[in-house]
């Protein structure tokens, strides 16, 4: 799977590092670092953070070829 993070969007309320922290990772207060192509025994932890996001900065897909765009 792919995501990607809005990060004009993300307020760093950090619920997704809470929910996949394998993925996500906070640096400071409201810099977020994450995975663009997390494992795929991610994908649960991914899909339940990007639910939880409470701005819905997180979006995830499945690339179509090599290359986006995503399929949501
Ligand atoms: S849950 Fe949403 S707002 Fe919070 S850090 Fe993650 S992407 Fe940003």
């Amino acid at each position: 799977m792919r995501i990607a993070v809005d990060l004009n969007r993300c307020q760093g309320y950090a619920q997704c590092v809470f929910l996949a922290p394998g993925v996500f990772e906070l640096h400071g207060d409201e810099a977020l670092m994450y995975t663009p192509a997390p494992p795929a025994d991610q994908r649960e932890r991914v899909l339940r953070a990007a639910a939880a996001c409470p701005v819905q900065a997180i979006v995830t897909g499945e690339p179509v070829g090599s290359e986006g765009p995503y399929v949501r």
